[in-house]
């Protein structure tokens, strides 16, 4: 009837309402998030399956608010974006994390390599390499020791673009990796010319690997090309020794996930670097 019709209506409309509210709460909050120290950068270790050593960690931004809490990145990262304050909080995070590098050799744990998220925005900064060349040599690191993680979206829009940005960061010497592979849209010829280091197998494929028969071929497919390709992989959300094994069965280069820690604080972390070398 017209009535629930109506009803139906106005209950969309104040969720909406509600929805729109939340982000520019957010929004606003985050444009001060830097300046009040409201964000840290947390580490996951990544292990080389064929050495048995620790071979890196990924820097994952935290948000916590004094009224709102801990805001997820799944949430904060997207408000980020479509705000463009991605590219100062972006920054913010390599600058982070490539000091913590200068920290962590000075405290002796070397041969570890950092990888930064790298949102889209950012790649499409033509700022980015010299940004990037700036930190490390305030810092004083070698280029070897930063990864970035790109999304396959990165060579959507403007595929040219995206092969003069990756040749420009391989300039550098930094590495690049392929985030969440095998979840985008991008078709395979772009490894050919894109200078990719690396291929992270996304958790959605590693969740059931010891189960479903699907997972088991697209990860096993996933890693053949990359070494076809001469490139290294990496599987995400490792959580079991089930699928640990079945990944070092296969040849898959390295691991991360649950199964060797969370993201830790940066003092947790280093511990944790210290303990396990
Ligand atoms: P991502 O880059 O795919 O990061 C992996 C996510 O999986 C992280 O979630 C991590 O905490 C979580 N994870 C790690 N191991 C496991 C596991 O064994 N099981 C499960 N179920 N999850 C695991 P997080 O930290 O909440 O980050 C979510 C996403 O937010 C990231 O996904 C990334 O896309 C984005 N993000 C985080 N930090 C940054 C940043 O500094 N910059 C940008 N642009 N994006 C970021
Ligand atoms: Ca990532
Ligand atoms: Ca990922
Ligand atoms: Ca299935």
């Amino acid at each position: 009837t017209k009535k629930e019709s109506r009803n139906g209506y106005r209950f969309f409309s104040n969720q909406m309402q509600i929805q729109t509210t939340r982000h520019l709460q957010l929004v606003n909050a985050l444009r001060q998030a830097i300046a009040l120290k409201q964000l840290t950068v947390h580490y996951q270790p990544q292990l080389d399956l064929h050495t048995k050593k620790l071979v890196g960690v990924e820097a994952l931004l935290r948000w916590s608010h004094p009224q709102l809490g801990e805001v997820q990145p799944t949430e904060f990262i997207p408000l980020a974006e479509s705000s463009g304050l991605i590219i100062s909080i972006g920054s913010w995070v390599l600058e982070q994390a490539v000091q913590q590098i200068e920290r962590w050799q000075e405290a002796g744990i070397t041969n570890i390599c950092v990888s930064v998220n790298l949102s889209s925005i950012q790649f499409r900064d033509p700022e980015l390499p010299s940004l990037v060349q700036a930190i490390l040599q305030r810092y004083h690191v070698l280029p070897q020791s930063l990864e970035l993680e790109l999304t396959e979206g990165v060579a959507l829009e403007n595929p040219e673009g995206a092969v003069s940005m990756m040749d420009a960061l391989d300039q550098l010497g930094v590495r690049l990796s392929i985030d969440d592979f095998g979840t985008g849209y991008s078709s395979l010829s772009y490894l050919k010319k894109f200078k990719v280091y690396k291929l992270k197998v996304d958790q959605s494929f590693v969740r059931d690997i010891s189960t479903d028969d699907e997972d088991k071929a697209i990860v096993i497919a996933i890693i053949n090309l990359a070494r076809s390709l001469g490139l290294k992989t990496i599987a995400e959300g490792v959580e079991t020794p089930e699928q640990k094994a079945f990944l070092l069965t296969h040849g898959c280069d390295e691991i991360q996930g649950y199964l060797l820690s969370q993201p830790m604080a940066s003092e947790e972390a280093t511990a944790y670097l210290l303990a396990n070398q």
